[in-house]
């Protein structure tokens, strides 16, 4: 018998393997991706310095040096200290016998903590279409940017992509996402009026996209601090607009951390992730002056993935997170 696959079941088929479509580009040159890690690393280089003259009889001071190097590089007290046990508890066993033996258990001890625990960095984008992505975060951390550079990878995949201006906060705001619209040949939905509600906008992009037989809906929203309250309702009520339109949206939440904000992080990832469940981090401006070591206490301390990392401003510019590339570019 011939088994008849409908074109809606390719369709559903095609966005279960959207999720890898990242993972499966090669690595570009780490050493060029971070090279603005330059904050973050000149503190680490210290540990080269320590572990080399690291001897068993006085480890435990150079554990205590550890640990500082790591909270002035923004990895967060609780973090560090974990860090720090990691290792101690291996010298005391008596695996870890040289100052290289340590570095190696070092970034060891920090890729689990970025991996361990979390769920899959890869999208989940569902099992029925439109797929739909929020992208949330304060002002000016790389939100509407992601967006553009999504859909540039997703349509190089021939997926159909509309994005949904609900950044209505700025008359600007829905005019700087019509440019990316227009360069990746995506549709997009604008609201109308002088002051759309956001939620509307978000959910009539859901609807057309329903409508439209779309892929990927990319929500844009407007950028808000974690500590206002009214502004965060307001993210509170665009997901629930996103849901009464699709109940399998949104399928994923990402929260975009500016790599340049250092310990910031942490509060305003705990704060979105109450107010509307994150379900994954996009640390943009690596190529900055960066201070992303920060972002191991945030994965640590909430056990979300990052699932991608901005390294420019350019459509390319956006690659899967791999946390022992990104280890390695912490401690080269
Ligand atoms: P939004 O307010 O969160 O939507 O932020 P935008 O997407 O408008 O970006 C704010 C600024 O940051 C723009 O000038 C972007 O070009 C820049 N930007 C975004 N992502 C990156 C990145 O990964 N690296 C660098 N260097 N700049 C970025
Ligand atoms: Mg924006």
């Amino acid at each position: 018998p011939v088994e008849v696959i409908s074109n809606a079941e390719l369709r559903v088929g095609f966005l279960g393997r959207l999720g890898r479509v990242f993972k499966e580009k090669a690595k570009s040159d780490i050493q060029l991706l971070f090279s603005g890690f330059s904050k973050t690393r000149e503190n680490l280089a210290v540990v080269d310095e320590l572990l080399t003259y690291w001897n068993l009889s006085d480890s435990e001071n150079i554990l205590d040096e550890l640990e500082e190097v790591l909270l002035v590089s923004d990895f967060g007290p609780r973090t560090a200290m974990k860090i720090v046990d990691g290792l101690r508890k291996d010298i005391l066993k008596g695996t870890l016998k040289s100052g290289p033996d340590i570095k190696v258990a070092l970034k060891r001890i920090i890729v689990r903590l970025l991996t361990e625990n979390v769920s899959s960095t890869e999208l989940q984008l569902g099992q029925s279409r439109p797929a739909v992505i929020m992208i949330v975060g304060v002002n000016g951390g790389g939100k509407t940017t992601t967006i553009g550079k999504l859909a540039h990878r997703f349509k190089n995949e021939n997926v159909k992509v509309l994005m949904a201006a609900g950044d209505t906060f700025r008359a600007a705001a829905s005019e700087q996402l019509e440019v990316w619209a227009e360069r990746t040949g995506s549709e997009i939905v604008v609201g109308e009026g002088s002051k759309p509600r956001p939620a509307t906008v978000l959910a009539e992009a859901v609807r057309q996209g329903l409508e439209q037989d779309i892929d990927l809906v990319l929500c844009d929203t407007s950028g808000r601090l974690h500590t206002n309250y009214n502004l965060m309702e307001e993210l509170r009520s665009c997901k629930r607009a996103v849901t009464k339109a699709l109940p399998s949206a949104p399928n994923e939440v990402l929260l975009v951390l500016d790599g340049t904000t250092g310990l910031n992080m942490l509060p305003q990832a705990r704060e979105f992730n109450q107010v509307i469940g994150v379900t994954g981090f996009v640390l943009t401006k690596l190529d900055g002056t960066s201070r992303g070591g920060c972002v191991v206490s945030v994965v640590d301390e909430l056990s979300i993935p990052v699932k991608f990392v901005g390294v420019g401003e350019g459509l390319n510019d956006l690659q899967p997170f791999d946390a022992e590339a990104f280890v390695d570019a912490l401690f080269p």
